[in-house]
């Protein structure tokens, strides 16, 4: 499984690098995203600086900023700004996501983009949960009429996973921290996606034989990077690798979502009251 994702990465990486060449002729600019820290956040710096390393490789000017509120309302408003993610405490990502032009969200995540994931129309996804359907592609996993068990129930993975799993013609099921018994929903599934930030959670016995199980989970344990499901899993049942699985893909559908603001943008839909 190592080899496929490898592969898929490497040809998302150059259609992105390709795509976003084109328009940058016409721009006549480099595109532009913005990385804005409202609260320091020390442990979201590696990933700042990665994401910077990596949209540099496919084109994209991306510059790392911190400041307020006002700031972001000021940057926000700026058209030289094509996209923006915005790092902040987490009990704050709501507030601080909510006044971002759809236009502009690169992470799926406000109001408008959330509305139009679950209304089917075209838009913006949040990033792991695309990378997570970029899994399941990539395995050729057929969804319609499986039952798919999302354990975690967050903004950026498992609620946006429902709305793409049942665009799949999936049957979904969501689990969370007050699903009792938990292994008598888990051990249903045909795939079971977990993103719940507990190490080794799922253990062998909550999975049926030969389930596909998504590993979402990055947790560091005394300086391990280990996923939520136990790597014991992976004797019964097609488990992704952690690291190495959906976090290869993370980082470039945030690209991803970049290019199709832009493409929107430069075709004139920079509403989207319209398609
Ligand atoms: P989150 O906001 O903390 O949400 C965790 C979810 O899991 C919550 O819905 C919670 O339930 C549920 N949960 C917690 N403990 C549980 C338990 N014992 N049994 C069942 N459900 C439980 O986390 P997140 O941001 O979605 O991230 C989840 C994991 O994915 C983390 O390890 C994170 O580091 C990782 N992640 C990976 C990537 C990647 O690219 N691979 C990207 C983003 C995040 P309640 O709602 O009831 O609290």
């Amino acid at each position: 499984m190592k080899e496929l994702i490898k592969k898929r990465r490497k040809e998302i990486k150059e259609n992105l690098r390709r795509e976003f060449s084109h328009i940058k002729e016409r721009l006549g600019r480099d595109p532009f995203l913005l990385s804005f820290s409202l609260e320091e956040e020390p442990s979201s710096e590696v990933y700042r600086k990665s994401i910077k390393k990596k949209g540099e490789s496919l084109g994209v000017e991306v510059e790392l900023m911190e400041g307020d509120e006002g700031q972001l309302l000021s940057l926000n408003q700026d058209p030289s700004v094509d996209g923006i993610i915005v790092h902040c405490r987490r009990e704050n990502f709501l507030k601080h996501t909510s006044f971002i032009s759809p236009e502009k969200d690169v992470e799926g995540v406000t109001p408008a983009n959330l509305g139009r994931l679950m209304r089917g129309e075209e838009g913006p996804r949040p990033a792991t949960a695309l990378a997570v359907m970029e899994i399941l592609k990539i395995l050729n996993f057929p969804l319609e009429g499986k039952l798919a068990v999302i354990v975690g129930r967050s903004l950026i993975v498992g609620k946006p996973l429902i709305f793409l799993l049942l665009s799949e013609n999936a049957t979904v099921s969501t689990a969370h921290s007050r699903t009792r018994p938990l292994e008598a929903i888990t051990s249903q599934a045909d795939l079971l996606v977990v993103a719940a930030g507990r190490p080794h959670l799922i253990k062998p016995s909550m999975v049926k034989e030969k389930t596909l199980v998504v590993d979402v989970g990055i947790n560091v344990v005394e300086g391990k990077i280990l996923g939520d499901v136990d790597p014991e899993v992976g004797k019964k049942a097609l488990l992704t690798p952690v690291p190495g699985g959906v976090g290869a893909f993370t980082p470039y559908m945030l690209f991803s979502n970049l290019s199709l603001l832009l493409r929107r943008k430069l075709e004139g839909k920079t509403s989207y009251s319209s398609n």
